[in-house]
């Protein structure tokens, strides 16, 4: 028999997720705080529950897609935890700070249950595709369990290691994305200053040693790349917003293991005011316009 999951946090992510798994058979138990979101879930042909603890009592799995930490430690301690079945999967896939991960599998573990982070990367587009990429933290015992679950969800789950190694290896994925397409577009609006073609600049890096996922698959340059965010109009990929709020994980981080990044530390800021000053639903690609303009 399938496992039957609890899932809360039916918002961009969770929703599209958890249809997948009702396509693949599973039954599960929908529970999200905002009404609007279990409507759309119960109109997705998804069983739902009236309460967080409902969505806990007598399931196989626990999976969360919480915006941050805070919900997800909170909705453990006050909900959750108590109201699972000893050894339940507690299967977090928000993506939230590292120390609160490994925090989130302890209080797990001390009630008696199993815990894993599973964070991904593919956004929206992905999740409805079933093709996400999940950094997975876990235990070894557990992985076939888990990589039968996410398998409906995605379609790479790279194990990174024990609790907190998922959270981990996103957090420095996404650091080195935001420095480096804070790079790129630097490189271009040199290259506009110094009067090259955007497609020259593009065909000799594409080619050459400044080659990276920032400029070959989301050119902050309308031209070169035709599915990339800046030829329409830097509508969202990937928003500021979230770069923002994925680079604060990585200076708390950086904060926690006292390590010198002056580059992620730098992006992080720059995100930050990018976001807060009116490009939160930007894709993160248009930094370039407030390079361009120097207002950053
Ligand atoms: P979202 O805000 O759309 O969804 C989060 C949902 O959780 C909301 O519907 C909210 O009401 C619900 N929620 C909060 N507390 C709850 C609780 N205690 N019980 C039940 N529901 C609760 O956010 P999202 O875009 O779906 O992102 C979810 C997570 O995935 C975030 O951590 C985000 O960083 C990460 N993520 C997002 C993307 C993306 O492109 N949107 C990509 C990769 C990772």
């Amino acid at each position: 028999d399938k496992p039957v999951i609890g899932f809360l946090g039916l918002g961009h992510m969770g929703l599209p997720m958890a249809i997948n798994l009702h396509r693949a058979g599973y039954k599960l138990k929908g529970f999200d705080v905002v009404p609007a979101a279990v409507q759309a879930a119960q109109e997705a042909g998804i069983e739902t529950v009236d309460t967080q603890e409902d969505a806990a009592v007598d399931v196989d799995v626990v999976l969360t897609m919480f915006p941050s930490g805070k919900h997800v430690l909170e909705a453990y301690e006050k909900h959750l935890l108590q109201s699972a079945k000893p050894n339940t999967l507690f299967l977090e896939c928000s993506t939230i700070d590292v120390a609160q991960a490994r925090q989130a599998a302890e209080l797990a573990v001390a009630a008696g249950h199993r815990s894993a982070d599973a964070p991904v990367s593919g956004g929206v587009v992905g999740a409805e595709a079933g093709s996400l990429t999940f950094m997975l933290g876990a235990q070894d015992e557990d992985l076939a369990e888990i990589t039968a679950l996410l398998e409906h969800m995605g379609k790479r789950i790279v194990h990174c290691g024990g609790y907190g190694a998922g959270q981990a290896a996103k957090v420095c994925n996404n650091m080195l994305l935001g420095i480096s397409m804070i790079g790129a577009a630097e490189a271009f609006v040199l290259g506009e200053r110094l009067g090259l073609e955007h497609q020259a600049l593009y065909d000799v890096i594409s080619s050459a040693s400044g080659q990276c996922w920032a400029v070959t698959t989301n050119c902050p340059v309308p031209g070169p790349v035709p599915t990339s965010p800046a030829n329409r109009e830097y509508q969202p990929g990937f928003a500021a917003a979230l770069m923002a709020k994925d680079l604060g994980l990585a200076t708390s981080a950086l904060e926690h293991t006292t390590t010198d990044a002056q580059l992620g530390a730098l992006a992080a800021s720059l995100y930050r005011k990018f976001s807060d000053e009116g490009n939160a639903g930007t894709d993160f690609s248009g930094i370039i316009n407030a390079i361009r303009e120097g207002t950053l």
